[in-house]
């Protein structure tokens, strides 16, 4: 399977063996600067060969290469199945937090399906010749599963954001899909000592798919340890999705969204808790994708088909 680039910015490279060992043999620190230089002109007007698959690999987490229609799809199939299954959004942000926390990383590798979420990922596509097919991130997905599900009985509990945020994501969902079902919620600041009680109010509530606001990585690891307890078919975590939707967070403007440019909008809105994730994250999370770009393709780790049970 082609997984890189021939050409960069119009110009070939020599061959991908002896180029990978050239890197080996002379990387410092300037040539990897220059590397992220010249990807500049090759993003913007190279003609490589991107090559779209089914599932993608960045950073070693594999990813499936979805559509929002596809994405969609598959939750209603399984929301309506019996195993059930972690649905993980890999951003950025993700990316670099699954780099320095192997916990982390583990749940992302055994997860059901990872999603590419925003511009950055379709970047690292493209920097990567894997071409990632849409953003598919959870705010962009949320009212679209509402509307999936409407009618069909799959009922939906949220789990997190402060106390009266979930009640009001509930209330947005009422009013605007009456037909879809919302069988509970509750808010993310409870004590460990009532976690078990959470749990019990999940599946009391029989809801079929849980979305759980934490923020990342908590909420995915706790999915992951719950998932079964809670007896939903369908878990995943959504981040500050209650926030925006209970109209706590006002949301980019879609012109914003449609550029790739929300994550600036956020930067706006909270810049002392954002500076770090956008400013400095996304440069990390750059440097090590062109680094990967440059590096021998090491093997695949074994759960790179996604699928099965969460267990
Ligand atoms: N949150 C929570 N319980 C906690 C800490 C945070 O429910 O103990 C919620 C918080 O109120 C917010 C969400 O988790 O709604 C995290 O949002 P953030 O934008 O940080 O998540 P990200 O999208 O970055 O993963």
């Amino acid at each position: 399977m082609p997984r890189r680039r021939e050409s960069c910015a119009n110009i070939a490279y020599s061959g991908e063996a002896q180029s990978d060992q050239e890197y080996v043999e002379s990387q410092t620190m300037r040539g990897d600067f220059g590397i992220a230089l010249r990807a500049i002109p090759a993003l913007l007007y190279g003609e490589g060969i991107a090559v779209t698959q089914d599932i993608v690999s960045i950073l070693g987490v594999t990813i499936n290469n979805l559509t929002m229609t596809d994405a969609l799809e598959w939750t209603a199939a399984r929301a309506a199945g019996e195993s059930a299954g972690q649905i993980c959004f890999y951003n950025a942000d993700c990316a670099n937090i699954a780099c320095r926390d192997a916990e982390y990383r583990d749940v992302l590798l055994r997860a059901d399906l990872v999603l590419a979420d925003g511009i950055g990922l379709k970047l690292a596509g493209k920097l990567l010749a894997s071409e990632i097919r849409q953003n598919v991130n959870g705010t962009d997905m949320f009212p679209r599963l509402c509307e999936t599900l409407s009618g069909t009985g799959a009922g939906i509990f949220l789990l997190g954001a402060r106390p009266g945020v979930p009640e009001k994501v509930r209330d947005w969902i009422v009013e605007r899909y009456p037909e879809t079902v919302v069988s509970g919620c509750h808010h993310g600041y409870f004590l460990e000592a009532e976690e078990d009680a959470v749990i019990r109010e999940i599946a009391a509530s029989r809801a079929s798919v849980l979305l759980v606001a934490f923020g990342a990585p908590r909420q995915d690891k706790w999915i992951r340890g719950h998932l079964n307890e809670t007896g939903v078919k369908v878990a995943m975590g959504v981040g500050g999705l209650f926030d925006f939707f209970s109209g706590r967070i006002p949301r980019a403007p879609a012109w914003m969204r449609e550029i790739g440019c929300e994550w600036l909008y956020r930067f706006y809105q909270e810049p002392r808790r954002m500076w770090k994730r956008y400013f400095v994250g996304n440069a990390v999370f750059l440097w090590r994708v062109l680094r990967a770009r440059k590096q021998p393709a090491t093997p695949r780790g074994p759960f790179q088909a996604k699928g099965g049970g969460a267990a």
